[in-house]
């Protein structure tokens, strides 16, 4: 999705003003990423009928330009189909906590349990794990086993099969106890069937648990979507957990399901293990799916940073090609002003993409500093002249070996390239970097 959505955005490079036929063709392409990651139709069109309907004929920002200014919107956007803020567990006044987890089985509802188990234990609270699905076989097993590798007690019963009576005696157990949260790992079937709901029902009325959160299995798509809206309608859910997220899953469901069921995401699982959970943040996750990060951060970050003089100098030379090590040396050291390099990098649209690669963390910057030190000024201006002898002698100057200095003259002109594409592409003051 991040890919096609980064292809999507490169075709706004460079133009002046958003026309609503360089929107609709962005838009296009939108729409095929958004269904080819499977999701729902209805929700793609809603979607994109919001963000034509902000960008078309928009004035653009004086310091976006229009492609920043679709990615904007589309984030915006995408922020609000997932929910706007995180949504985080009712917990109840007087505890214990009683959460459900439902689901279909194979969804990941036993591995959830045990992992929220963990994280509410991390947390600092008092879980208890109840295995009340005696429908899979070895289910109650399988939780006994993660609950003991989690550090959270289990309570179940093998001796009965009646999934509402180990329910109700698990959080009689909690109460006991002086637990604060009991996680109830429910039954699931292989579809939704009516004895399943009836039971959940039953279960539901009788223990009036402060949470219902379904487990939804990202690889399924929106069927799994479908499902949710299912039992959403019997349980009233009050949230779900997005399972199996890693691996191959498309993702859609993540951005559909809250605008299908009303039922806000909570937590994202991202692997087997006890700790691959994850709480849900829309924002974070929007950010992620753009690859692009927050541009209004960026362009916060950089109008502090960059004084017009320097830009304007630097867009000079990015114009006549002089730019040389020199110059690189200098936007090196004032990136790490701005903070984590890395993060800031990722923050530049197409950025991500054309350093992927290219590490930038601090140590290497103090390598890369006593690298350029130790050339000569006629070196640093013109960098095709370090031949090996020179890289040899570099190398020893400045205590690296002739890989490092070899290293830094390909980022070197990886940055070049890029910094001649981006003032190709450059919006109307040509200070920011466009998609390139
Ligand atoms: P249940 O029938 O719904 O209780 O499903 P399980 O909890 O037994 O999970 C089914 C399978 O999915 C197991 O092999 C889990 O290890 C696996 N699984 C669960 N959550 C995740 C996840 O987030 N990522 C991956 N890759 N596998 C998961």
């Amino acid at each position: 999705l991040t890919e096609r959505l980064e292809r999507a955005f490169s075709r706004l490079r460079g133009r002046g003003k958003l026309r609503e036929r360089d929107v609709d063709e962005a838009l296009r392409e939108v729409r095929l990423a958004l269904l080819e990651a499977d999701v729902s139709v209805e929700v793609v069109r809603d979607f994109l009928a919001r963000i034509r309907e902000r960008a078309v004929g928009q004035e653009v920002l004086e310091s976006l330009t229009p492609a920043q200014q679709v990615v904007k919107i589309v984030y915006e956007e995408l922020v609000r189909l997932m929910g706007e803020a995180r949504e985080d567990v009712r917990w109840a006044k007087s505890p214990p906590t009683v959460v459900f987890l439902v689901g279909l089985q194979g969804t990941g509802k036993t591995t959830t349990a045990a992992k929220l188990a963990y994280h509410f234990l991390r947390e600092g609270r008092s879980p208890l794990l109840v295995g009340a699905d005696v429908y899979r076989p070895a289910a109650r097993e399988q939780l006994e086993t993660l609950g003991a590798k989690a550090g959270v007690p289990v309570y179940t019963r093998h001796d009965v099969d009646d999934a509402v009576r180990i329910a109700r005696e698990g959080v009689a157990r909690a109460r006991e106890e002086g637990r604060d949260v009991v996680l109830v790992d429910t039954a699931g079937r292989l579809h939704v069937d009516e004895e399943l709901m009836a039971e959940l029902e039953r279960m539901k009325a009788e223990l009036a648990p402060h949470e219902i959160l379904f487990t939804l299995d990202a690889m399924a798509g929106q069927d799994a979507v479908r499902v949710a809206r299912e039992f959403h309608g019997r349980l009233a859910l009050t949230g779900v957990v997005v399972t199996k997220l890693d691996g191959d899953s498309r993702g859609g469901a993540v951005l559909s399901v809250r605008a299908v069921t009303g039922a806000p995401v909570k937590f994202v699982a991202v692997g087997e293990k006890l700790e691959d959970l994850e709480p849900f943040y829309p924002d974070r996750m929007a950010q992620r799916i753009l690859g692009m990060g927050d541009i209004l951060t960026l362009i916060e970050k950089a109008e502090r940073e960059l004084d017009e003089r320097r830009a304007a100098e630097l867009e000079r030379k990015m114009r006549e090609a002089t730019f040389d090590l020199e110059d690189f040396l200098e936007q090196l050291r004032s990136l790490r002003r701005m903070g984590p390099l890395e993060e800031l990098l990722k923050l530049i649209p197409g950025v991500g993409g054309a350093l992927r690669g290219v590490s930038v963390d601090e140590r290497e910057l103090r390598r890369l500093e006593a690298i350029i030190l130790s050339m000569t000024p006629e070196e640093r201006r013109r960098p095709e002249i370090v031949n090996y002898s020179r890289r040899k002698r570099i190398a020893r100057g400045s205590g690296t070996s002739v890989q490092d200095v070899n290293r830094l003259l390909k980022q070197f002109e990886t940055m070049r390239k890029l910094m001649k594409q981006m003032s190709r592409g450059a919006g109307k003051k040509g200070r920011l970097p466009d998609v390139g």
